[in-house]
């Protein structure tokens, strides 16, 4: 007899139905993604948020920093250039579903220059077989007039 506490270790175990589920999700980027985007409709920069206390400079930004327990106030944001370094890239040649792309997409870690932080991007390279880890690399972003304050309005990362 099965109790509330017994260790469940395969859920196969239980009653079950195997399928596939279409799930829509909803993201929001919080109070401070919300200046970071807001920020990014207008300026070719991005915005960053450093802690006084410990020194990291976050990226994205954040309110707080979670290491001190202290909340970062406006004075300590900053703008960075919107550009860095690829920490590590793969090559997808796969879309979601599992479908051949028409072309390889390059996809990486970019270390944002002037922070501690990271963001995943897109970069456009002509030479796929290069390794691009340590390449620096400048975001492309849409014609203002185009952007809508999400984070597709970052197209790519050039490299430079
Ligand atoms: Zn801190």
């Amino acid at each position: 007899m099965m109790t509330f506490f017994e260790k469940q270790t395969n859920p196969l175990d239980q009653a079950h139905h195997m399928g596939n589920l279409m799930v829509d999700n909803m993201y929001t980027s919080g109070t401070a993604g919300k200046k970071f985007f807001t920020h990014l409709k207008e300026n070719d920069t991005f915005l960053a948020s450093r802690c006084k206390k410990c020194g990291t400079t976050f990226f994205p930004p954040r309110l707080y920093c979670e290491d001190c327990f202290i909340e970062i106030p406006e004075e300590d944001w900053k703008e960075v250039p919107a550009q860095g370094t690829v920490r590590l890239f793969t090559i997808a040649t796969l879309n979601t579903f599992g479908e051949k792309l028409d072309e390889p997409k390059v996809i990486g870690m970019i270390d944002i220059e002037g922070t501690d932080g990271a963001m995943l991007g897109y970069i456009e390279t002509d030479e796929t077989n290069k390794d691009l880890i340590g390449s620096k690399v400048k975001a492309v972003l849409r014609e203002k007039k185009d952007r809508e304050g999400t984070v597709k309005d970052i197209r790519y990362f050039q490299v430079l």
